[in-house]
């Protein structure tokens, strides 16, 4: 290629007058491509600053129209670049899900606190109770060799929710911490109606008769107040999944210290039951004045079979319709 003579060595402005020139002898289709050729170049450079700008990745609205999108579309939608998949030599165990679980909430009532028993006054006060009053909560109840029934419902309780976890669903459970105070029997009733739950469980052992061993079930029967008249079949549903589900995963068998040994009861004197608008069940997992039953609940490993048998008992009946 030849240059024009004149751009040779010449002044800035000769050199500016050449460019000037060339540009105006250059036909218009090939200005228009050289033009736009020139803007991709530069939306190029600027993808690329953009993206070392943000770590490397593609940028990321944190809070965009896709903010509340739920669980299941959240692990579809990591921004991370996934590994190419390559064919394993490890056997992998899924995790047993359900799609329908996905983003649904599980509340979970770990029973009375640590707190309780240093104060009296506030847990023995009255509260609703679904038509009656009745004080807003106990100390609960231990084994001989002092156990207590708050420290094996708050681990039980942390348990079952780290299983539900892997569900998919979301856990509440009713109290924080294993040292506090209450929260009372109306505030636990409550609370599945109040997260907006699938299904609420509350979690505690009993203290029954010493020669008698076993757990069961505590389904709610109608209110005084007839408040949850509309959670009362779909309980019973719930109240039978756990049963089963409890049974096959601990090997206890039903309670036999009671009148109906078949291992689900209907009360309607417990404000956690009276009050819930959805549905919910008690567990006694075991008789903690049993020693049989005390040798299960001081047992991390017992109390791991507990827990997977409360999970199970709410997935199964999360996953299976109304019949
Ligand atoms: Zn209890």
């Amino acid at each position: 290629m030849i240059w024009h003579a004149g751009s040779v060595g010449g002044t800035m402005r000769e050199r500016l007058d050449d460019a000037f020139y060339r540009l105006r002898e250059t036909p218009p289709p090939l200005l228009a491509v050289s033009v736009i050729l020139a803007l991709l170049a530069a939306a190029g450079i600027l993808a690329l600053v953009v993206q070392v700008s943000s770590g490397g990745r593609p940028a990321r609205a944190g809070a965009g129209p896709d903010a509340g999108h739920t669980p299941a579309e959240s692990a579809s939608d990591r921004s991370t670049p996934q590994p190419a998949r390559t064919p394993s030599t490890h056997p992998v165990t899924p995790v047993p899900s359900s799609p329908s679980l996905v983003g649904k909430v599980v509340v979970i009532d770990p029973g009375h606190n640590g707190g309780n028993a240093a104060h009296p006054a506030q847990i023995n006060r009255k509260v609703d109770a679904g038509g009656f009053l009745k004080e807003c909560d106990t100390a609960g109840t231990e084994t001989d060799s002092g156990y207590p029934e708050h420290a094996f419902t708050w681990d039980v309780a942390n348990r079952v929710a780290a299983l539900l976890r892997t569900h998919g669903l979301t856990v509440v459970l009713t109290r924080a911490n294993d040292t506090g105070v209450g929260p009372c029997i109306d505030a636990r009733g409550r609370a599945g109606g109040d997260a907006h739950a699938a299904a609420a469980v509350s979690i505690h052992a009993d203290g029954g008769p010493a020669s008698g061993t076993g757990f069961h079930v505590i389904g709610p029967n109608r209110a005084p107040d007839g408040a949850n008249a509309g959670i009362l079949t779909a309980s019973a549903r719930l109240a039978t999944a756990m049963r089963d589900a409890f049974e096959s995963a601990t090997d206890e068998a039903p309670a036999d210290y009671l009148a109906n040994q078949q291992g689900i009861v209907d009360r309607a004197d417990l404000g956690g039951l009276n009050l819930s608008v959805v549905p919910k069940v008690f567990i006694e997992c075991a008789n903690m004045r049993n020693l049989t039953d005390a040798a299960h609940v001081t047992d991390p490993a017992w109390r791991e079979r507990a827990a997977e048998g409360i999970a199970a008992g709410i997935v199964t009946y999360l996953s299976s319709p109304p019949s």
